[in-house]
């Protein structure tokens, strides 16, 4: 089991204390590392997420707002508790999700991040009068926090994704009601216990429910005392949050899946684009929305490229994350395995050859999946028409500009993509003709806290990080003033 000053209790928060878990139901935590249980956590109860929103609700300030001060101290003393304990919750997160030590302290780096970028801008949520005077009226604009909102995160960025919500709507001055994913809710937990001891907010601005989505989803979408749910995770979950918000037309910011297209063009710096798709792709070991998942390389240069992937693949180390200095951690779970196997398989039987990596009757019985590069890809197989999220590496040829851009948008995602190309113009024609939220032209980074990030298409709705990020908790209200 583990054990950590941060996690002395695995309840939920509500009110700003921890529950009882009077109903005494738990599930269980596992290090997908060693196969092991490390934590039992109380699985809350419908009555439970109610009481969550009526302390939400009891905390929210609409005629007296608590002042842009308190706010952008709540947001510093986050970032100041997570900086200090970036150790500790980088430990926690590395055993529950599986995650290389050093890219778990990173997300915690990643994390305080947010809460620096909106204590810096918060300014931007003050009132403002418009320059204008039509009707002979002086025209204010507040912006006014949406209400208690739904935050609910997936398990690849267990500190990352409710950084990203949580400065925002605190910022906005919104309670929430917190969803961890089941497979990662010992970091959240953490960052309970560090808004609990090094912060003042009040009873209710922030609260923590963990156990089954469906009772909890229902409950989130259900109250009309929650006007927002902000969710990170799948479409699948995504598109069933809309239809079961429709009813009360809740507001929602949705982070959903992506298919992304990687593209290296025939004049590019070929080392520099293999050096940025190893960074990319096995970043969480290929677990995050924005890993490439489609690989066009040009006809003229295909050879070279895959060459010097294969090179670079076959030096990367696979192991448990908590020791040193690993590449790649284990899948999250039999699940997240068989799917990553299931796409080896089905590419190599449709024609692909194996450049890198192991074929599927060669692999072992643990959650450690080799990195893996696969040549000759086309839209028939299942890497190419679904997002892997495993250390797959597939590769597709290209001849024309026209032909890739189309080809890179032949996916209902629009999440992140990536050209390398040393011709400025083309870079600027093939980024405009992509739909997805993020173009990285000859680099593979992702989002950070100053730019706003999101998807188009069924990747999603709304933007989180940058001025964008910052205003999705409130709603502008004008106030014309006629005398
Ligand atoms: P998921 O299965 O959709 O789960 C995400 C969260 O939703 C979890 O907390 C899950 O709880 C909860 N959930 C599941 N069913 C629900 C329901 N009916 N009502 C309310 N909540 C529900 O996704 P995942 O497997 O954790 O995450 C991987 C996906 O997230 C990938 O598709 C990835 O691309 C996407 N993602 C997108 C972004 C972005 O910025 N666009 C960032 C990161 C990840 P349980 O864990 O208890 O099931």
């Amino acid at each position: 089991m583990i054990e950590s000053p941060l996690l002395e209790k695995l309840t939920g928060y509500i009110g700003g204390r921890w529950t009882d878990n009077e109903h005494g139901n738990t599930f269980d935590v596992y290090n997908p590392a060693t196969g092991k249980v490390i934590a039992q956590v109380a699985s809350m109860s419908e009555d439970e997420v109610n009481a969550a929103i009526a302390s939400g609700k009891s905390a929210l300030r609409l005629t007296s707002p608590y002042s842009i001060e308190t706010r952008r101290k709540w947001l510093e003393d986050i970032r100041d508790a997570l900086k200090a304990n970036k150790e500790e919750v980088g430990r926690i997160l590395c055993m529950e999700h599986g995650k290389p030590l050093h890219e778990a302290q990173g997300e915690v780096d990643y994390a305080a991040g947010f809460f620096d970028y909106c204590s810096k801008h918060i300014q931007a949520l003050d009132a403002h009068t418009i320059p204008e005077k039509p009707k002979d009226c002086t025209w204010t604009v507040h912006y006014r926090p949406i209400g208690v909102a739904g935050l609910i995160t997936p398990w690849n960025f267990p500190i990352g994704m409710i950084a990203k919500k949580l400065s925002a709507a605190l910022a906005a001055g919104c309670p929430s009601v917190i969803k961890p994913a089941s497979e990662t809710p010992l970091t959240m937990i953490a960052l309970f216990s560090l808004m609990d001891k090094h912060t003042d907010m009040p009873d209710g601005m922030v609260n923590l429910v963990m156990g089954k989505a469906s009772v909890i989803g229902k409950a989130l979408c259900e109250s009309p005392d929650v006007p927002m749910l902000s969710f990170t995770g799948s479409t699948e979950v995504g598109r069933k949050l809309i239809v079961d918000t429709a009813e009360q037309v809740k507001k929602l910011a949705l982070e959903l899946g992506g298919n992304a297209p990687f593209i290296v063009f025939d004049d590019a710096d070929l080392d520099a684009a293999a050096d940025n798709l190893i960074a990319n792709k096995f970043r969480g070991g290929g677990q995050t929305c924005v890993c490439a998942n489609r690989i066009f390389v040009h006809e003229k240069v295909a050879d070279a490229f895959g060459e010097k992937l294969a090179a670079r693949v076959n030096k990367m180390t696979v192991g448990d994350g908590i020791n040193g200095d690993v590449d790649i951690g284990p899948l999250i779970n039999q699940a997240g395995y068989d799917k990553v196997k299931r796409h080896v398989q089905d590419a190599l039987e449709k024609g692909a050859t194996l450049v890198a990596g192991k074929k599927p009757e060669e692999l072992g019985n643990d959650l450690f999946f080799p990195p893996t590069v696969v040549h000759g890809v086309n839209r028939d197989m299942c890497c190419y028409q679904e997002e892997t999220f495993g250390p797959l590496v597939p590769m597709a040829l290209f001849r024309t500009e026209e032909e890739v851009i189309e080809a890179g948008n032949d996916t209902e995602f629009g999440l992140a993509s990536y050209v390398f190309t040393n011709d400025a113009e083309r870079a600027q024609r093939v980024a405009a003709g992509l739909r997805f939220g993020h173009c990285g032209w000859n680099t593979g980074t992702g989002p950070t806290p100053e730019a706003p990030f999101g998807g188009m298409k069924a990747s999603g709705i709304g933007r989180e990080g940058g001025l964008e990020g910052l205003f999705e908790f409130v709603e502008a209200q004008t106030v014309p003033r006629g005398f």
